[in-house]
């Protein structure tokens, strides 16, 4: 499947208690587009809501229809980015007083009054608990959802399907991430339900992937200064060049994100220098 792939089903029913109906916004970031779940027999709880996209609530509205069911009975979100959280406005619209909930943290700005959710909160639904896990790393808000009954994950955006997760240099936080995946790896998980892309039938194999591809690169960057590199463009040139240019923006951001950690752990230091990138030596 090719990232943004514009034949992915825009609903599907993956398992007796997961529903997914697409968000309708494909792109560079999305894939495919957000997926929203819903999670339950009936009175479904629904998870994220997408960008926003004006044809969404009528998808949604389609789909709980074929299930026999009139609305969700709650929302919950599993971070404030603008596809998983763009969406509440219009589903408040057309099911008025629903609750939504998300971990409120660093939020002084949100468009809607939304409850807060902590890690190890139980949301039940019927036929299903989700529990909330405080996940950080891409977003410092972010709760994946553990499904108890099909030990299946809601992973949001730690763990995708046909991509690897952006690290964004202002709220995201490798370390952070890192430790998140192996929390996840902790558990015992069967499937994973990603925010974009289509269902992970096997949900350990894909975390140990994603610690693998973030050691890999740590190496490489780790190597690269260890040649002399010292700036991240520099870096960015040797490391991603197989990789189109347009591309390395998105790639000097991962490489930023891995040199903060390594900064936190010890290893390297960084000297600011004035109108030019910083320089980034090895602690020897
Ligand atoms: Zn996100």
């Amino acid at each position: 499947m090719s990232w943004i792939d514009r034949a992915f089903p825009t609903t599907a029913t993956p398992s007796d208690l997961v529903g997914r109906v697409l968000g309708l916004n494909p792109g560079m970031m999305t894939g495919p587009g957000t997926n929203t779940y819903l999670v339950g027999r009936r009175d479904p709880i629904l998870i994220d809501t997408g960008a926003g996209v004006a044809d969404y609530p009528a998808l949604l509205a389609r789909y709980l229809a074929e299930r026999g069911w009139s609305q969700p009975s709650r929302i919950i979100l599993t971070h404030r980015h603008a596809d998983h959280l763009g969406g509440v406005s219009q589903l408040r619209a057309r099911f008025r007083g629903i609750h939504v909930a998300k971990m409120l943290h660093r939020d002084p700005s949100l468009p809607e009054s939304i409850h807060d959710l902590r890690d190890g909160q139980k949301i039940e639904g019927d036929g299903c608990t989700l529990i909330a896990l405080y996940t950080p790393g891409h977003a410092s808000d972010h709760l994946c959802y553990y499904l108890a009954e099909e030990k299946a994950l809601f992973t949001g955006d730690v763990v995708l399907a046909g991509s690897t997760t952006v690290i964004p240099a202002a709220d995201g936080d490798l370390l952070d991430y890192m430790n998140s995946l192996k929390r996840l790896q902790g558990l015992e998980v069967r499937r994973i339900y990603p925010a974009h892309g289509p269902v992970i039938e096997d949900g350990p194999a894909r975390i140990q992937e994603y610690i693998d591809h973030r050691l890999m690169r740590e190496r490489q960057i780790l190597q690269a200064l260890g040649d002399g590199l010292a700036t991240i463009p520099a870096m960015v040139e040797k490391i991603y060049a197989e990789v189109p240019k347009t591309l390395h923006p998105m790639a000097a951001q991962s490489v930023e994100s891995h040199l903060k950690k390594l900064a936190r752990d010890g290893r390297v230091l960084e000297s600011v220098v004035r109108d030019a990138p910083s320089r980034w030596l090895l602690v020897r």
